[in-house]
């Protein structure tokens, strides 16, 4: 198997929280993962640590000689503001950013693009469209659209189907399972363990350390779940010890 991401001994904290703590896995080229845990299991800091969001990592990450060019990122929605006046085609061309430096590079053709991206996610004729009039599916679809158009060989989604509706859910899943015919590599925080069962070949589980890791059936079984709750469990026991002793 050769490795599209690799993580050693990866730690990141905040401030002086860990987040996540001695981190090893790979993920091979294609794969196709679900990223399941408790909520706090830093599922966001793991895909904002590949993309060199957060800086304050210890370990490595490898991308198998890639550059963080070629890894389309899709955040959580609470991570957007959605008041920023911009539109629909303005979103979508964002991923071309990172080869066009700005709004001023874009040529006929990544328009073009664009607005194909656009009609692919089911949007046509809102390329205009300010962001802040869109229902949450309609928003998810245009982000779906930037990651096409960034045409990444690593792609990285971080719960693209919450809060959004089942029709929205299915085209935006259909379009994850064209990804994964192409051989890209997708890993996708899930707060649904049905939906990474039904649809993810692979999972790796996460509760601040690894769980597990590997195909979805091992990797998300009762036990398994049940040790990555009670660990959540103890991180609130420490928030209660904190407390306690700042009183
Ligand atoms: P998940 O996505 O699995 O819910 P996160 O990666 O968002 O988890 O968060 C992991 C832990 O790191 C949580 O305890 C969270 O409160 C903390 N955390 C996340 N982002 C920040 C931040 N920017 N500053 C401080 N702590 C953070
Ligand atoms: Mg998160």
């Amino acid at each position: 198997m050769s490795a599209a991401l690799s993580l050693r001994d990866l730690t990141v904290a905040y401030e002086r929280h860990p987040a996540i703590h001695h981190v090893t896995l790979d993920v091979a080229e294609g794969a196709l993962t679900a990223v399941v845990g408790p909520n706090g299991a830093g599922k966001s800091t793991l895909l904002k640590a590949v993309i060199g969001e957060v800086r304050k990592v210890e370990g490595s990450i490898d991308l198998a000689g890639r550059g963080r060019a070629k890894i389309a990122y899709l955040p959580q929605v609470s991570d957007i503001d959605r008041g920023f006046p911009i539109s629909v085609l303005e979103v979508v061309l964002l991923g071309r950013w990172a080869r066009i430096g700005g709004f001023g590079g874009a040529s006929a053709h990544d328009r073009h693009e664009a607005i194909h991206a656009i009609e692919a996610v089911g949007l046509r004729g809102f390329e205009r469209r300010p962001i802040s009039t869109l229902s949450a599916g309609q928003f998810q679809r245009v982000l779906f659209a930037r990651v096409l158009l960034q045409d990444a060989e690593i792609i990285l989604l971080d719960e693209p189907f919450n809060a959004i509706d089942a029709r929205t859910t299915a085209d935006l899943m259909a379009l994850v399972q064209r990804w994964h015919a192409d051989r890209r590599t997708v890993l996708c925080v899930l707060h649904d363990i049905d939906q990474a069962r039904a649809r993810f070949p692979d999972a790796i589980l996460l509760a601040r350390e690894l769980v597990a890791a590997g195909p979805t059936a091992e990797t998300l079984s009762a036990a398994n779940l049940l040790r990555a709750r009670a660990m959540a469990e103890a991180w609130d026991e420490d928030a209660d010890a904190c407390l306690r002793a700042a009183d």
